[in-house]
C-alpha cells in the first residue's frame, strides 16, 4: 500500500526549510482536494530545560498540516531527543541502531493517498540511519519525485551542486526556498543554476511541476 505519488523532500543542509516546504506542499495539495499523507521516518531534536521536547518538532508540524495522528507521521520510538543526526542521537542515548530497511518497513500509509510526502533528515549526505545517509534512504524509498530544498542566498550554488552529485541517478527538482525576486543575489543564483547548470530550479512551491506532476 503506497500513495499514488510519493515525493521525498530533501535538503542541501539542515535548517533550509524542509519541514516548512513539506507543510506548505501538503496544505496546498489538500486545498486542491487531494488526500495527502506525510511521513518523517525518524526525527532528532533538542530537549528543552524540562527534558521534554517542545511542541515544534517536525512530526508535530507535519501532523498539523495533514491532520494525521502523530504516531502515523513518525513512530514514537523514532523520536530521538538529542540535537544530532538521528543515528548519532540514537547512539548517544544508547538505543538500538537502525537501518534504512527498518524505517522503510515502518512507513504506514493509510489507504491509497493521492500524495505521500516523506521528509528526510538534515542534508542529503547527513547520516539518516546507521547504514546510509538521506540520499541513500531516498534511493531505497524509490519515490516518484524528489524535491531538493535549498536556500536562495549566499553559498547556495555550492550547496546545490554538491547535493546534485549526491542525488545522481534520481529525478529531482530544486526549490530555492525564501527566494526574494527583489534580491539581486537570489536572482543571479537562480539564473546561474537554471541557465548555466541547466538545473530544474523552481522558486514557487505552488508550481505543480515541482512535484513531478503535470497539473
Ligand atoms: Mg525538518
Amino acid at each position: 500500500m503506497r500513495p499514488r505519488h510519493v515525493v521525498a523532500v530533501v535538503g542541501t543542509g539542515t535548517d533550509v526549510g524542509k519541514t516548512w516546504v513539506s507543510c506548505a506542499l501538503a496544505l496546498a495539495a489538500r486545498r486542491r482536494g487531494a488526500n495527502v499523507q506525510v511521513r518523517k521516518p525518524v526525527q532528532s531534536f533538542a530537549l528543552n530545560a524540562q527534558g521534554i521536547s517542545g511542541l515544534d518538532t517536525d512530526a508535530v508540524l507535519l501532523a498539523a498540516a495533514t491532520g494525521e495522528e502523530l504516531d502515523a507521521v513518525c513512530p514514537a520510538h523514532r523520536w530521538y531527543g538529542q540535537a544530532m543526526a538521528p543515528p548519532m542521537a540514537c547512539d548517544a542515548l544508547e538505543l538500538p541502531s537502525f537501518t534504512a530497511a527498518d524505517l522503510l518497513s515502518e512507513l504506514r500509509w493509510q489507504g491509497i493517498a493521492d500524495l505521500g510526502l516523506v521528509e528526510t533528515a538534515g542534508g542529503v549526505r547527513s547520516p539518516m540511519t546507521h547504514d546510509t545517509d538521506s540520499a541513500g534512504f531516498v534511493r531505497a524509498l524509490a519515490p516518484n519525485a524528489v524535491v531538493l530544498v535549498a536556500d536562495a542566498g549566499l553559498g547556495t550554488i555550492n550547496a546545490v551542486r554538491s547535493a546534485c552529485d549526491a542525488l545522481d541517478g534520481l529525478v529531482f527538482t530544486i526549490l530555492l526556498n525564501r527566494y526574494d525576486p527583489a534580491d539581486d543575489l537570489h536572482r543571479r543564483n537562480r539564473e546561474w543554476l537554471a541557465v548555466r547548470d541547466g538545473l530544474p530550479v523552481f522558486v514557487d512551491l505552488h508550481d505543480a511541476a515541482l512535484l513531478g506532476t503535470a497539473a
